[in-house]
């Protein structure tokens, strides 16, 4: 009854406020208002401990692609961890379902990324591939080829090198960086790029941009470029037509190896399973990768090396003739497990082309909630999309950090049944891959409300 979930939740925060440490959490407010308490999942709704359920607006943290319940990812992980939870993958060792992972992702990935490396998330997948073109570069005989070059507003993750690719300011207040590995190039803002500029002299400008910073850093002395093919975090950005092509066709041009960071942008939220090639005309040197590639059910990242890099990284020389990195859990065979039924879903399912058919659909409803005065633009592509809230919609001016718009705009769906992320001024909307058009026609009436 009615006072037994209220004495459970009240003993579950007790707990929560005194000992977890939350991530990216306002702690002043979060000790006055207390947490929600999500206990129970099912499809596309999950549930707080009190029983109230809720349209999941953000599968999750953009990773529960399939949905939540699948009972088959369950027995998947646990017919493996009865079996043999855990076993090294260093050395000479391996386990089933690394392996058949690995030939499932070389198989679904752009045809020269054919050797994977496991990681146990995004930031770890990154800060791997930036070790890997460090390493890669050394050992080619070129140890000058240092500097990575990301964006201010890019996300990639909060390990130290994660963190320091990450160019949403904010993120690192008060923490350091490593900054004098990273150079920083403007995002792709089309919302907010100069005034009276065109798309397509922004995209001249970006890349011109990026030409200005190879000729001051030299590209003697840049390893590669990182990007999101659309930036999550910072407030899916859209670039201009043309942008990617043009920013590889730079990197090709100087030696400088392109990582792509697909960790929101692959297994179908674009629908595809890797939309590098063929949703932005890219050929990664390394595409790193992992929320949807378990739909969150156990923690996995993976970087995808290309054929060329494993040449050089594949044939480890000097001491002991071994490529010295990686985690105990690289490969976990429970993670694995998961990963392998996570796909067969999405493919038996055929929820990329679930994402053809409807992406365009949530982007058009979005788009209608453009006539409220507060809405200065909806932006996205297909199941990553994000609400941008304004003060005033001719000039762009946003609200008072004070007024909490984007907390608000999520608080008053959350009480409409539907959770959305808040970002700053945004609301970011990046569903679980199931969603049908009813769903959506629900959802945005619940936002237009
Ligand atoms: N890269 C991108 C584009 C992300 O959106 C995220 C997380 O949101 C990460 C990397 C970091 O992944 P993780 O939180 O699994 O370390």
């Amino acid at each position: 009854d009615d006072s037994n979930t209220d004495s459970q939740a009240h003993a579950v925060w007790e707990k929560d406020k005194n000992h977890f440490i939350h991530p990216f959490t306002d702690f002043s407010t979060f000790h006055q208002q207390g947490c929600d308490i999500i206990s129970d999942s099912d499809g596309i709704y999950v549930s707080d401990i009190k029983g109230n359920r809720f349209i999941d607006g953000i599968a999750g943290l953009w990773c529960v692609n399939v949905g939540h319940g699948r009972k088959e990812i369950g027995d998947a992980m646990a017919e493996q961890a009865t079996r043999m939870a855990y076993f090294s993958t260093f050395n000479n060792l391996t386990n089933i379902p690394a392996a058949e992972l690995s030939a499932k992702l070389a198989s679904l990935a752009p045809a020269h990324l054919n050797h994977i490396f496991y990681t146990c998330g995004g930031s770890t997948a990154n800060d791997v591939a930036v070790r890997l073109v460090h390493y890669y570069f050394n050992r080619i005989g070129k140890p000058e080829k240092k500097k990575i070059i990301s964006r201010k507003n890019a996300y990639h993750g909060t390990t130290y090198m994660a963190a320091t690719l990450t160019g949403i300011e904010s993120n690192n207040w008060m923490f350091d960086t490593l900054d004098s590995h990273v150079s920083y190039l403007s995002e792709a803002n089309c919302y907010r790029r100069p005034a009276g500029m065109s798309e397509a002299a922004y995209c001249d400008h970006l890349v011109g941009e990026f030409e200005t910073r190879i000729t001051e850093l030299g590209a003697d002395n840049i390893a590669a470029f990182i990007m999101e093919p659309i930036m999550g975090a910072g407030g899916v950005l859209v670039a201009p037509e043309g942008y990617h092509t043009r920013m590889q066709a730079l990197c090709r041009q100087n030696d400088i190896l392109l990582i792509v960071d697909e960790v929101v942008t692959a297994f179908g939220r674009l629908g595809h399973f890797f939309s590098s090639e063929k949703v932005f005309g890219l050929t990664p040197d390394i595409i790193t990768c992992a929320k949807g590639l378990s739909s969150g059910y156990v923690p996995l990242g993976a970087a995808l090396i290309s054929d060329s890099l494993y040449e050089v990284l594949g044939t480890p020389q000097g001491k002991g003739g071994v490529l010295s990195t990686g985690f105990t859990y690289s490969g976990h065979p429970v993670s694995c497990a998961a990963a392998l039924k996570n796909i067969e879903i999405m493919e038996r399912e055929a929820l990329c082309e679930n994402i053809q058919r409807v992406g365009p659909y949530l982007e058009t409803q979005l788009k209608t909630l453009k006539h409220h005065a507060t809405v200065g633009d909806v932006r996205g592509s297909n199941f990553m999309m994000c609400l941008e809230n304004v003060a005033n919609k001719e000039t762009g001016e946003l609200l008072p950090l004070e007024a909490r718009v984007g907390d608000r705009v999520a608080e008053e769906a959350q009480q409409r049944g539907l959770i959305i992320r808040p970002v700053g001024h945004l609301n970011i909307i990046s569903p679980p891959l199931i969603w049908d058009e009813a769903i959506i026609d629900n959802v945005v009436a619940i936002l237009d409300a």
